[in-house]
């Protein structure tokens, strides 16, 4: 056996921007919820007895027909897959050709490459506040400096995007604008329309990431902020929410002026998405199936949203609000004065139920009374049984 080299060095250290990157005391408590007999809410988890297992198996068979499926392919991902998505965008009053659109593995690493394209260390990123926390982290491991635009009564303060904007000359804004994560708020028509006006007045872009837009149970689609600015807006889209995160299928819809820095990026990340999944994805899509299940989960999601709903007055203590969204995943809730949702988790947990607390969604002072509820990942019954877990934790004393 040849022995192992002493070392006389030291090593370098992890990059400034891997550092900054930071791991949130709440990872801790989350970590308990994996019990079996926790309830949790806290995970942002579709349900795994909707994923349409007989349908993807055929697709999957159906992909396996040809050799190619199994080999390297473009960066920018399988044209079939990417017409059926244009098509998509098309049919819903926004026109896209399958060349504006590039396969990602997941949405996830969609926001990565528009931040290794966009951002140079120290350039400013506007985002909600709260954010979504993965894109919170992407954006601190490119280095930028995040600023949150609050919001006022759950809708977004845009007055103080324009002040941002203004003040910071921010590369682009950050938006979840239809059933956000953390809080299921959707911005209405009239913002829309303000925060597109924002970019174009003073010169930024928008990432408008849309994980739940077709998660919707109530209420009227509204379009996308891309409709508006066509030239400013860069979209995120993924099959995570409606047809199984597992596939880690995603996709950016560019403008043309960075398409080229994106697909490079891409290139440079993991020369394309899995070729098979793609296929697969594409005629999953193709047969119908999709769609059929799409309904089916829909239906299943609106009715677990109501059981949430119908509980929330009795399990959440007297003076707490929370929000009714029209679609996503989440409820989000802000505890009654006094209350702190960090210490509140604890006496959950006891109570073999969880949920998120609000705080590490912010990239600035965190609301510390706030937290999220997801109520995707349960029968109507189970979340019941849940809510009451709750109930009974907030009856005890602090
Ligand atoms: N954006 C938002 C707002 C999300 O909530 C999620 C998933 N939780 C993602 C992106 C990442 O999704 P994907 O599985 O497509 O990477």
């Amino acid at each position: 056996m040849p022995s192992v080299i002493t070392s006389t060095a030291t090593l370098p250290p992890k990059s400034a921007r891997a550092g900054s990157a930071k791991t949130s005391p709440v990872r801790d408590l989350l970590a308990l919820t994996e019990r079996p007999d926790v309830i949790s809410f806290a995970g942002g988890l579709p349900a795994p007895e909707l994923f349409d297992l007989d349908g993807i198996r055929d697709a999957y068979a159906a992909a396996l027909s040809t050799p190619a499926v199994l080999q390297y392919s473009t960066s920018e991902g399988n044209a079939r897959l990417r017409e059926i998505v244009a098509a998509q965008y098309t049919a819903e009053g926004l026109p896209t050709a399958a060349e504006d659109l590039l396969v990602t593995t997941g949405s996830q690493q969609g926001l990565g490459l528009f931040a290794t394209t966009l951002l140079d260390p120290g350039d400013v990123v506007l985002v909600e506040e709260p954010c979504y926390l993965a894109a919170l982290q992407t954006f601190a491991l490119a280095g930028s400096r995040v600023i949150g635009i609050p919001s006022s009564d759950g809708a977004l303060d845009l007055d103080a995007l324009d002040a941002a904007a203004a003040a910071h000359a921010p590369k682009f804004f950050y938006t979840v604008p239809t059933f956000q994560n953390p809080t299921g708020r959707t911005h209405d028509l009239e913002s829309r329309e303000r925060i597109a006006a924002s970019a174009m007045r003073y010169g930024y872009r928008i990432v408008e990431d849309e994980p739940y837009r077709q998660l919707r149970y109530s209420g009227d689609a509204l379009p996308s902020l891309a409709h508006f600015a066509p030239d400013h807006v860069l979209s995120l889209g993924t099959f995570s929410k409606v047809i199984a995160p597992g596939l880690r299928i995603g996709w950016v819809r560019t403008t043309p002026d960075i398409r080229p820095a994106v697909t490079i990026a891409k290139q440079a990340a993991d020369l394309h998405t899995s070729t098979i999944d793609q296929a697969a994805a594409a005629e999953y899509l193709a047969s119908g199936r999709a769609a059929s299940a799409l309904s089916r989960i829909r239906a299943e999601y609106a009715a677990r949203r109501d059981a949430m709903l119908s509980a929330l007055p009795s399990a959440l203590p007297d003076g707490s609000t929370w929000n009714t969204p029209d679609g996503g995943m989440f409820v989000w809730a802000r505890l009654a004065d006094g209350w702190n949702a960090t210490t509140a988790l604890g006496e959950a947990l006891a109570h073999d139920v969880a949920f998120v607390p609000g705080a590490p969604f912010y990239a600035g002072a965190p609301d510390e009374r706030t937290l999220r509820l997801s109520f995707t990942t349960y029968a109507p019954e189970r979340i019941l049984v849940g809510m009451s877990r709750l109930g009974a934790a907030f009856q005890t004393d602090r």
